[in-house]
């Protein structure tokens, strides 16, 4: 995924992980969802951070994401794992998915093959 310039809530410029500091002196590294570190955690501890995910990352992308690691084929703790985000915060893309339509229910693993 692409890191975004500054940090969408303070406005700190943000630096590739893999970019050394040494190499973009001033930035801060880029915690995920358009956050800086600092202001991810704080989303986090808040609970807010479902609102920066919906916003950066967006639904389809997610859900595009869980269909790729299997996501209908195990369960949502680990399908979280295998995509790197919280369980709670997948649950809830998933709630709101299946609620607008956008998925059904899961659907045997040989359609998925062939679809
Ligand atoms: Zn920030």
């Amino acid at each position: 995924m692409n890191t975004p310039r500054d940090c969408r809530v303070c406005g700190h410029l943000l630096r590739p992980n893999a970019l050394p500091i040494s190499e973009a002196t001033g930035t801060r590294a880029h915690a995920g969802r358009g956050l800086c570190r600092k202001c991810y955690d704080a989303a986090r501890y808040a609970g807010t951070l479902i609102d920066h995910e919906r916003r950066y990352r967006p639904r389809e992308e997610v859900l595009e994401e869980w269909e790729h690691v299997g996501g209908r084929c195990v369960t949502c703790p680990e399908a979280a794992r295998r995509l790197n985000m919280p369980a709670v915060t997948l649950q809830a893309v998933l709630n709101r998915a299946r609620r607008d339509g956008q998925i059904e229910r899961p659907r045997p693993w040989r359609e998925l093959r062939s679809a």
